[in-house]
């Protein structure tokens, strides 16, 4: 076991973590990046699909208003391409299917208008939302006493429009909308630049994918950190007193000035932190349920769609493939459909069995039969078929963080308020763009901007001591 020493000591490669060494490191700070995986990239990696060929298993879109991590793809010399949309849509319900242009499916008049009364007032309510502070809004423990999906229930009249709240949202935060906060979400909806930026493709959240895929991000920060980067070091305890503080990992021990944590909150359960966290942090970790899901890919030799005048997008109320996108390589050399698969029932009043979640090969075969109905008998054959399960990972226990009620209104700002030398990142401690990429970024950025602004005032104190 070896001890190093270094003014900041990052926990986690992920975007953020490692997006806060490279600001440090930039502001010739000494910094250690510790991470439990034998990988960097956390909730972004790419797949491997032979012939150079890729696709993302975990984190994959960027758009507009992303400002932060669209900064950081152009800094580290990458490349961005639009996701396909050249073609029609296909929206499927009640075994009939329709091809629609644009973004908004073919609804029946009072669909349409239930759909967007609900839009309305959401957005309506999200506005008097403060994004520093969520939980000062005035109906913050009334909106934080109760569950998105329960509001759905309440204020839409019409099943369909739930369906298609609950399927857009769910894809989204990964969670049962049953089971995360009103006010949780009418933060995002506020801070991602409200809904149609939440769900669209062009001109949302969905517009563009990584060339060489997201986790290059990692991989390029990780690349020009060389050593301060240690893989395969799971850390177990971060002791802390008033002149620094001991991280202690499986591979090293590192004495820092001060400590930046960058994972979701739930993650950081699994170490011991001494003295012990006040109670807020406490069990804001304890009683924060991430949400997790798998995404199932078919691989095809070419993207046979497109011939038909299809873009690969379907919105279906099919149990496995209710929303599918096409996300063939930029340059269309393999034709790819993925959909997500939740671990709650998620979609399109989908009604799970036991089966499909607990059995790979049921999975396997019920995407492929929903892909064949939507896209016809090509569909049946992919050349190769793959999944990417979350709920797997050994260091991480979800997708993105999605607070249940009452986090927000009872722990307010524990997520990102320091504990003596520990500090927090993680796209779950962001304000805009929670959850996504981009609120990696800034709140990498934020922490160590935080940091370094403490640890320039330790220097400058030190040297005035000495003087
Ligand atoms: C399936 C899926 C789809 C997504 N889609 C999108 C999308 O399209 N667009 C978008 O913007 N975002 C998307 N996201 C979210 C996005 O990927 C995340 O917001 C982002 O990657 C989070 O980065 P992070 O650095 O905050 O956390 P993480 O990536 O979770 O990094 C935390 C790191 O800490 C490490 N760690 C955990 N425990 C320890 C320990 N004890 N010691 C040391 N290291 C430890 C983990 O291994 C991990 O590497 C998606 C995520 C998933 C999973």
């Amino acid at each position: 076991m070896s001890e190093q020493r270094a003014d900041v000591v990052v926990i986690g490669a992920g975007v953020s973590g490692l997006t806060a060494a490279r600001r440090l490191t930039q502001a010739d700070h000494s910094v250690v990046v510790l991470e439990a995986d034998s990988r960097v990239g956390g909730r972004t990696v790419n797949l491997d699909l032979g012939n150079g060929v890729i696709t993302e298993g975990g984190g994959q879109w960027v758009g507009p208003g992303q400002d932060r991590v669209l900064a950081l793809i152009d800094e580290l010399g990458l490349r961005t391409f639009d996701t396909f949309v050249d073609g029609k849509s296909i929206y499927l319900r009640n075994g009939r299917a329709r091809r629609y242009d644009g973004t908004i499916p073919p609804l029946r008049p009072h669909v349409l208008a239930d759909y967007a009364q609900a839009q309305l007032r959401l957005e309506r309510m999200a506005r008097s939302v403060p994004l520093e502070a969520p939980w000062t809004a005035r109906k913050a423990r009334e909106w934080d006493a109760t569950t998105f999906g329960g509001w759905l229930d309440a204020h839409t009249f019409t099943e369909e429009t739930r369906q298609l709240f609950t399927l857009a949202f769910t894809v989204a935060n990964s969670e049962d909308l049953h089971s995360t906060s009103l006010l949780q979400q009418l933060f995002r909806i506020a801070a991602c630049g409200g809904i149609d930026h939440i769900v669209n493709i062009t001109g949302g959240s969905q517009e563009s994918r990584v060339v060489g895929g997201t986790q290059e991000i990692a991989r390029r920060m990780a690349d020009d950190l060389g050593s301060q980067v240690v893989l395969g070091s799971p850390v177990s305890a971060v002791t802390y007193d008033e002149q620094e503080v001991l991280v202690r990992s499986a591979r090293v021990d590192v004495r820092a000035q001060r400590a930046i944590v960058a994972m979701a909150p739930p993650d950081v359960e699994r170490i011991r932190i001494t003295p012990d966290l006040p109670v807020r942090r406490a069990m804001l970790q304890r009683r924060w349920a991430s949400g997790s899901e798998s995404k199932l890919f078919a691989v095809y030799d070419r993207p046979f769609w497109r011939e038909q005048g299809l873009n690969g997008q379907a919105v279906t109320d099919l149990p496995v493939a209710s929303y599918v996108v096409d996300n063939s390589p930029p340059d269309g050399s393999v034709g790819i459909l993925l959909t997500f698969v939740g671990t709650a029932s998620s979609g399109y009043g989908q009604n799970w069995s036991d089966a499909l979640l607990d059995d790979p090969q049921v999975r396997r075969d019920a995407f492929l039969a929903d892909l064949t109905t939507i896209f016809g008998p090509q569909a049946a054959h992919p050349t190769t078929y793959l999944e990417k399960t979350w709920s797997h990972e050994p260091w991480i226990s979800g997708c993105v963080g999605s607070r249940p009620p009452g986090l927000l209104t009872q722990y307010t700002d524990a997520d990102r308020r320091p504990v003596g030398r520990i500090h927090w990142a993680g796209t779950e401690t962001a304000i805009v763009n929670q959850g996504y990429l981009d609120g990696a970024v800034s709140a990498g950025e934020r922490a160590a901007d935080e940091v370094g602004r403490l640890l320039e005032t330790t220097t400058i104190t030190s040297a005035r001591s000495k003087s």
